[in-house]
């Protein structure tokens, strides 16, 4: 994804102006945003990232910008045609991806990605917002929008640590609350 151009915004107005240009009072009242929540294929995914995605959903709600988790769990079917199609880094091959049970992708119920145009510092709102919730949770989350340039993908959230647990035989997860 494109890093906005930043060039001329003034910085002591940067957040309200994402804010208000993210903002859709009726649209988070439209049957279509009540829609978009149920999207997501939810199957497997780890209680704590459902739980985060909710809470980060609702929190933006609350600011008046409408969001959806776009993504949650792909199958490894799905995450290796997201690898061939360019969509994603990580080959499913060691059995292992975020996007397996423990990470969500978020983006905006009417303006999807926000980069078409790009909304200067609107998914820098974001992050800090998922960020909050996260430390409200006790959850350690990594942010997309802090990977590498090269990587930059800002609607991805993705449980720290992820690569080192495994699910185990009877649905449960190998890793639990105390292990965060
Ligand atoms: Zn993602």
């Amino acid at each position: 994804m494109m890093v906005p151009d930043l060039t001329n915004v003034d910085p002591a107005t940067k957040f309200p102006r994402a804010i208000a240009a993210m903002q859709n009072a009726g649209f988070l009242k439209s049957a279509r945003y009540t829609e978009q929540q149920h999207r997501a294929n939810r199957e497997g995914a780890h209680p704590f990232i459902l739980e985060f995605a909710d809470k980060t959903v609702k929190r933006l709600g609350m600011l008046g910008i409408p969001f959806f988790p776009h993504c949650i769990v792909r199958t490894e079917e799905e995450q290796r045609q997201a690898v061939q199609s360019g969509v994603s880094w990580d080959s499913p091959d060691d059995g292992l991806w975020p996007h397996r049970f423990g990470a969500v992708d978020l983006i905006h119920g009417v303006l999807g990605w926000m980069d078409k145009p790009a909304i200067p510092y609107a998914w820098d709102v974001v992050g800090h917002v998922g960020k909050q919730v996260a430390i409200s949770m006790g959850l350690k989350i990594v942010w997309g929008g802090d990977f590498p340039p090269r990587k930059y993908d800002p609607a991805h959230f993705e449980m720290a640590g992820w690569r080192n647990w495994r699910k185990n035989a009877d649905g449960t997860f190998a890793l639990n609350r105390s292990d965060l």
